[in-house]
Parts: structure tokens; sequence; C-alpha cells
């Protein structure tokens, strides 16, 4: 089953995880565009962070992991909602001929943000610099950085034949300020070695239980019902309307008249939105409604 995450809890350690593999969502992501192989190796790190990361959210709302540099890598961004919808777009410098070999030769000046948008409640941001060899070193040390949090993250993606991303967590259950002692952790350490032997090809081979079984047959282990990750954009009409209630109406107009209509091009779905001379006075029109005196 791909496009599925499952949480899971050791019953004798404070400690939880999670496992995912998509297919399906990651396709529709790398799809978009022509993206380097590396690029797609990113995205899909990427979209299977932002999974593991959604999948225990504690309110209603999305997390954002977006990458800016100066280097090979200008921009990546991917989405996660508390309903496991993703999205995701990158942006390269399209002028070089030869993509960078690894990861960390991808950026210049890279990091990486992490935000959390509540839809009631105010933005957290956190933010980590991306100089590590992995994207799953990176958010290991933003868990610890931002979060005082025990990490292990394995992330993965396997471009042959059908691309997948998937994704294996880790993590210390905070039950005091002490929790991120190493030293009082001996329980994690034996979880976080384990967990870094998994190898990729086996990620996406064998079922989620068959893993978390495999890697922990000593331990007494509860899996939750699966979630479905799915790829979703949720770009509209009425909100890119809203977009141009905010700018001045003789100036589309005249935009209009040049181009025939403004086209608004949703960079993660590529949906086109058009919106003649007509749209633009009775979007302007509501803005007099809804008195902005
Ligand atoms: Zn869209």
């Amino acid at each position: 089953m791909t496009d599925t995450l499952e949480r899971f809890l050791f019953e004798n350690r404070q400690i939880r995880g999670e496992i995912v593999t998509l297919e399906s969502s990651f396709n529709s992501i790398i799809k978009n565009k022509d993206y380097p192989e590396i690029v797609q190796k990113l995205l899909g790190e990427l979209v299977a962070a932002a999974s593991l990361l959604t999948a225990t959210l504690k309110f209603k709302g999305e997390i954002s992991l977006q990458i800016q540099s100066e280097g090979f890598v200008r921009y990546a961004v991917v989405n996660g909602t508390h309903e496991l919808d993703v999205k995701g777009v990158a942006k390269w410098d399209e002028t070089l001929d030869s993509p960078p070999s690894n990861f960390k030769h991808c950026f210049k000046k890279g990091i990486l943000a992490i935000t959390l948008t509540p839809e009631n409640g105010t933005r957290y941001q956190g933010m980590v610099s991306l100089d590590q060899d992995s994207l799953a070193d990176c958010l290991e040390n933003y868990f610890l950085q931002s979060e005082q949090l025990l990490t292990t993250v394995v992330l993965a993606t396997d471009l042959s034949n059908t691309p997948k991303a998937g994704g294996f967590l880790v993590q210390v259950i905070p039950t005091s300020s002490e929790a991120t002692n190493v030293a009082n952790t001996p329980d994690y350490e034996h979880v976080s070695y384990l967990t870094r032997t998994i190898k990729s090809d086996e990620l996406f081979a064998i079922s989620h239980k068959e893993m978390i079984h495999r890697l922990f047959h000593e331990d007494d282990i509860r899996i939750f019902e699966p979630q479905m990750v799915n790829f979703k954009c949720d770009c509209s009409r009425e909100r890119c309307a809203g977009a141009l209630r905010n700018v001045n109406k003789s100036e589309l107009l005249s935009m209009v008249a040049e181009e025939g209509s403004i086209k608004m091009d949703c960079q993660f779905c590529h949906s086109v939105y058009d919106f003649d001379a007509i749209d633009i006075e009775n979007i302007h029109a509501q803005n007099l409604d809804s008195g902005s005196a």
C-alpha cells in the first residue's frame, strides 16, 4: 500500500515512530516540470519529510518545508496539511549543464525554513541551515535545536521504474526537561541505531508492518491505523480574485488591455485562472461593497 503513513508507539519505551511511502502523490509533484534527477530526489525527500511532520499536527492547519539557496537549487517548497494533503514545487539554476551529484553541493547559503500555520492561532517558524550531508541530517538538527527532541530520520527516493519516496522517523517522547539528555536515553540510542540500518530498497520492497517488526522484533509495538497521503492543491479562482483585489484596478485594466486577459498560473498544479475586464470590474466592485472606507 503506497501513499500511506503509519504511526507507531513503543509500549515500553518513551519513543514514537512513523513510516511513510509515497508513489502517486510524489509523481503528481514531479511530473509538473522537467526536473533534473537530483531535484526530483530532493522533492521526494521533502514530501516524505512533510508527511512525517504533519502526521502529528495537534491543530488544523499546515506545515511548509521551504528551502532557499543561492546554489543550483534556488527554491523548493513542500506543504502538507493536517489531512495529509501535500503539494510541492522547486526552482533550480537551469543554465548549469551538469547538476551537482550530491545533496550538499546543491546549495549555497542554503536555509530550510519549517513553518507551522494553524487555521486558528499563531504561526511558528524554525530554521536550520543546509550544511549537512543529507536532508535527514538537517531535520535531525532542526528537531534538536528548535524542539529539543532527539530524532532519527531516514529519507529515501527511488527513481527507477515508477518513482517512489519514503521516510522513517523515531523520536523521544518528551516526559520531562531531561528528555533530550542522551545519557538518560539508552533506549533511544538502541532504537536509533536500528533505524539507521534501514536500506532504501527495503523501505519500498516490504510492507510498513513488516519493516517495523523486522527492525524492532524484540519490542512490544502498537501500530495505529494507516493514514492516506494525497496530492491536493488548494488553489481556486476565489483565492486568485482575492489577490487581484489588492492590486490597483487601473493597473489591472491596463494589463488586460495589453494582454487580452490576466492569466494566473498555479505553480503547484498548473491550473490557469483567467480574468477579463468584466471580472476585474466585479472583483473591485466587491471591494466597494465590503466598505473599504
Ligand atoms: Zn493549484
